[in-house]
Order: C-alpha cells, then sequence, then structure tokens
C-alpha cells in the first residue's frame, strides 16, 4: 500500500499530488488502480462517468474514494482510501473497489454514479481525517458521525467609492471596512455553534485601488455544520444567500457498526468526528446507500491539501485491517 501511495504520488509531477480532476495525472493514476484491481483478480470496468470499479462476483458491499487531488495535495488524500480498498477486497476475496473521479471539484464522479442509480448494498470509504482531532487525542482512527452540511455564498457590501485623500474621513460609506466587519461575525458567529465553522476565502474589492476608498466589496462565505438545524441556524444569522448547499448527511448503522466493534475488537478508543470536508461517502449516504466512513489520524497538526500531509505506516496497516473486517462482516 505505501509503494502503491507513492507511484500515486510521483504521478503529475512537481511538488505534492498533482492529478486534478479531468487531467492527464487522474487517467494515469486510474490506470495504476485498475492494473492493481486486475492483479487483485477482480472484474475491473469504468462507468459512463469514468468511475473505475474492481469487483468480484455477486460483490454487494463496496469500498473506494478518489484519486484526483488539488494542485499540489497530498499523498493521501483520496489515494489512502483507494489502495486500502482495493487491498481489503484483495484479502476478504469479496466486494468491490470503486475510484470516483473528480471528488475535489464537487464529488462529479460520485454523483454521476448514484444519478446511474446500479446501487450497492453498502459504501465504506477510509479517508485521512484531514483535521487534528485523532491526533490530539492520540488516536489512530475515528469513525464519522455523519457528513456535515456545507453552505457556500456570497455577501455584497456596497460603499461609496472616493479619493482617498480629499474624502474626510467623518461621513465616509468604506465597503472595505462593513465587509472587515462582517468577516469578525462570521468567525464568531461559527464558533458559538458547536461543531461548526464559518470561513471567508475571497475577496474582491472595487475599485481595487490603494488611493481609492471601496466602493463595492465582494466575500465569498463557506459555512458547515453537522446538522441542519445548527447550519441553517449561521445561514441566516450570516444572510447567507446561498449559490451552492450540500445537506448534513447522518452515517448508516450497520456499518458504522461493523467499523465500531471491529475498533472495539482491537481496543482502540471510539472518537467519532463530525466530517468537515465534503466525500464521496456524503453522495452515496444522500443517494440511500448505507455508509459509514474511517478517519486515519493526519499527522503534523492534520494538516492536508498539502505536501505536508502525513499518515503513519502502522496506521494505514490498521485502518485496511479494519476496514478489510468490517467488509467481510458486511459481506
Ligand atoms: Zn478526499
Amino acid at each position: 500500500m505505501l509503494d502503491r501511495l507513492e507511484e500515486l504520488y510521483a504521478v503529475g509531477g512537481g511538488v505534492g499530488a498533482n492529478r486534478v480532476g479531468g487531467s492527464d495525472g487522474e487517467d494515469r493514476a486510474h490506470e495504476l488502480a485498475a492494473g492493481w484491481m486486475q492483479e487483485a483478480g477482480l472484474e475491473v470496468e469504468v462507468d459512463d462517468a469514468g468511475n473505475l470499479i474492481g469487483r468480484t462476483a455477486d460483490a454487494a458491499v463496496w469500498t473506494g474514494s478518489h484519486l484526483d487531488s488539488v494542485p499540489g495535495g497530498g499523498k493521501f488524500d483520496g489515494a489512502l482510501g483507494v489502495v486500502a480498498a482495493i487491498e481489503a477486497v484483495e484479502r476478504v476475496g469479496k466486494g468491490a473497489a470503486v475510484v470516483f473521479r473528480d471528488e475535489e471539484r464537487g464529488c462529479v464522479g460520485s454523483t454521476a454514479f448514484v444519478e446511474g442509480g446500479d446501487l450497492p448494498a453498502g459504501f465504506l470509504e477510509v479517508h485521512i481525517e484531514q483535521g487534528p482531532v485523532l491526533e490530539r487525542a492520540g488516536v489512530p482512527l475515528g469513525l464519522a458521525q455523519g457528513i456535515v452540511g456545507i453552505v457556500r455564498g456570497e455577501r455584497i457590501f456596497e460603499g461609496k467609492a472616493g479619493h482617498a485623500g480629499t474624502v474626510p474621513m467623518e461621513g465616509r460609506t468604506d465597503a472595505l471596512v462593513a465587509a472587515a466587519e462582517y468577516i469578525l461575525r462570521v468567525r464568531d458567529l461559527a464558533a458559538g455553534v458547536d461543531g461548526a465553522v464559518g470561513t471567508v476565502g475571497q475577496l474582491y474589492v472595487e475599485p481595487g485601488a490603494a488611493n481609492v476608498i471601496p466602493g463595492r466589496v465582494r466575500v465569498s462565505v463557506d459555512l458547515r455544520a453537522p446538522d441542519r438545524e445548527r447550519l441553517d441556524r449561521l445561514v441566516a444569522a450570516l444572510e447567507v444567500e446561498p449559490d451552492f448547499r450540500l445537506e448534513p448527511v447522518p452515517m448508516a448503522e450497520r456499518p458504522v457498526t461493523a467499523l465500531r466493534e471491529e475498533l472495539e475488537g482491537r481496543g482502540l478508543p471510539l472518537v467519532e468526528l463530525p466530517s468537515g470536508a465534503g466525500h464521496d461517502a456524503a453522495i452515496l449516504a444522500a443517494a440511500g446507500v448505507p455508509t459509514a466512513m474511517l478517519f486515519v489520524r493526519s499527522l503534523n497538526g492534520g494538516v492536508s491539501h498539502s505536501p505536508e500531509e502525513e499518515s503513519s505506516a502502522e496506521d494505514v496497516e490498521l485502518a485496511v485491517d479494519v476496514l478489510a473486517a468490517a467488509l467481510k462482516r458486511l459481506t
């Protein structure tokens, strides 16, 4: 598995993982995975959306993740769930390993997959945590409580542009000052809602000159929360007009129990965490597939979407053991 992760990491060249959805790098990574699936004796097919599937006869329970990356991404995001899936299906001798296309730009492949309607009886996704919770707790693996809901939108602040030198401070309507106050509110309100996060990551200032009072500012807003009530509360309080919304999705009892009992059986502490990132598992769960996620401890403080992203060999080994055992139970 570690060799395979290295091989995938080298695919796009340059610093970090460079396998952006739709790129030659993503195609090459799918070819590598298809080869490993064949070596594992799986029947390999590609669906209409380009998702790669390797399965045994009568495969009911599926596991997998994605092989696209952000530019300069990490070694484990997506790739870990794919190499673990191929290994687990090979060990169990029954099941399907799937590689979804283009996850980072909005779960393109898994969305097409569920719209295709050929849905499995169960889905498990192993994924690097991409956060610091497990490392801080000193625990190698964790279970997803559910997939957080996401609302993205923007807010526009209108002011009055003017000469930076001749318009007195008194009576100015500076759109960027209003936006700055709003950004602080995003931080404070999100911090006050358990399990929620809020981020302003883009700022467009017009006219955007050093010697002109900002007349109009547009800010992006990204809000995430573990359930609909908390998400709606933030959206209303921050007056965000959503142009993207992903509903929070709970995990299913049966696959979660299979993973939990495997963790307990190994004497591992149970840590349940909300997943702060969108995942293919969320798309399948929202489509009604009984789904669970197993998170693997991120080192380096949980940094992800970065070449600094790291998990230990021991944690990877433990993750695939638990995945394979849960897959066997469910099968
Ligand atoms: Zn991912």
